[in-house]
């Protein structure tokens, strides 16, 4: 079965046959619904992702394969609570991303692309630029000169072209769209097969709960590919009887940083200005969501909430992770600082099986964890 996107904004339709990101119109394009999952078709043998290949919108095997995916669920103890934690950070480039792009990258040779470009502030860069490396196509990542230099150094590492780009988040962004008549722009934030590859955490998920749904999960969210990544997974195991109910889906933002926070708090269902301050969760530092009534219709929906954190609450929640044996960058620490807010309100309860995924290994951001720990230097 052929996939097919949809604009939201002007309601064209498109064969995905082709590599497009976006719409004439200019809007970004969504996939149409998924065939969805049935406990009998995993393959269960298969140790990555790719145990749901019946229900991703290939049209054929994948053609490289990292071996990303069914990472660990580990249950330690938060504050005398019982919590599992997500460890999306051991995945083949150290990060969640690896499953996005996979998909992505899969979808894009299935179709006929060329070389490629993408902008990230980092792990989404190391990823595709990784996965380019394993697939042959030539590939250049635009990055803000200030991401952390782990991160660069892994995207140099694959022999892709790094382009450091000075200013704001938004001027990387328009120095990659700027690039858009030269290569295609494989940006994980817009071409919809990302999210069709994130959308195996949901599946993963219910698996590893025996084949049930948890009561919560709680995502680091920059531009939401988790948050609607597990609202399509999730649908699609409803739609096919395989749960009863759903996961509340919580959204955590830096409180420095927090576009999908303004647009709650006001109410609204697009983006709306909001102040932006330096934030050490660099990795969830979104200045501008691209699907922004889709993600915070995700949260709504799943009867979940956007949750932002303080500065100072992030590197005390990254030092308890770290004496779990969690060591993780400060992006994905402030899912644990928010499920630290959410227990002491009562939203979040002892006896709720509660998920918090850990997105980026600590290795990724080592400079700055070891500033936190006061060991810069030495
Ligand atoms: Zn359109």
């Amino acid at each position: 079965m052929m996939a097919i996107y949809h604009c939201p904004a002007c309601g064209r339709s498109y064969r995905a046959d082709r590599p497009i990101w976006r719409c004439e119109c200019g809007s970004h394009l969504n996939l149409g619904a998924g065939v969805g999952l049935k406990r009998d078709a995993i393959a269960m043998g298969e140790a990555s992702l790719w145990r749901y290949a019946t229900a991703l919108a290939l049209a054929a095997p994948p053609r490289v394969s990292l071996g990303e995916g069914w990472t660990p669920l580990v249950r330690r103890d938060w504050q005398g609570v019982g919590v599992h934690f997500k460890l999306e950070f051991q995945m083949p480039t150290g990060s969640f991303k690896d499953r996005g792009t996979a998909v992505m990258i899969n979808h894009l040779l299935e179709v006929g692309v060329g070389p490629i470009h993408e902008d990230s502030s980092g792990n989404a860069g190391a990823s595709i630029a990784t996965y380019a490396a394993a697939a042959g196509l030539p590939c250049r990542i635009y990055v803000p000169a200030a991401a952390p230099r782990g991160k660069l150094v892994q995207i140099a590492a694959s022999g892709a072209e790094v382009r450091s780009i000075p200013g704001t988040r938004q001027d990387v962004t328009d120095a990659a769209l700027a690039a858009v008549g030269e290569t295609f722009y494989a940006s994980h934030n817009w071409q919809p097969f990302f999210i069709e590859g994130t959308k195996t955490l949901a599946f993963e998920l219910w698996e590893q709960f025996d084949f049930r749904a948890p009561g919560n999960i709680l995502v680091p969210t920059g531009y939401g590919s988790n948050i609607l990544g597990l609202d399509r997974g999730f649908d699609e195991l409803e739609k096919n009887g395989e749960i009863a109910a759903r996961p509340r889906l919580f959204a955590v933002q830096a409180a420095n940083y927090a576009a999908f926070a303004a647009v709650w708090a006001a109410g609204e269902d697009r983006f709306v200005p909001f102040p932006a301050q330096p934030t050490l969760a660099d990795g969830i530092a979104t200045p501008k969501p691209v699907r922004v009534s889709e993600v915070l219709g995700a949260v709504r929906r799943s009867q979940g909430g956007v949750v932002t954190v303080a500065e100072e609450e992030i590197a005390p929640a990254l030092v308890a992770l770290g004496r779990l044996g969690l060591f993780v960058e400060p992006t994905a620490a402030t899912a644990g600082a928010a499920l630290t807010r959410l227990l002491r309100d009562g939203t979040i309860r002892a006896d709720q099986p509660t998920v918090v995924v850990l997105t980026g290994f600590g290795l990724k951001a080592a400079d700055r964890i070891g500033e936190l720990l006061g060991i810069a230097g030495r």
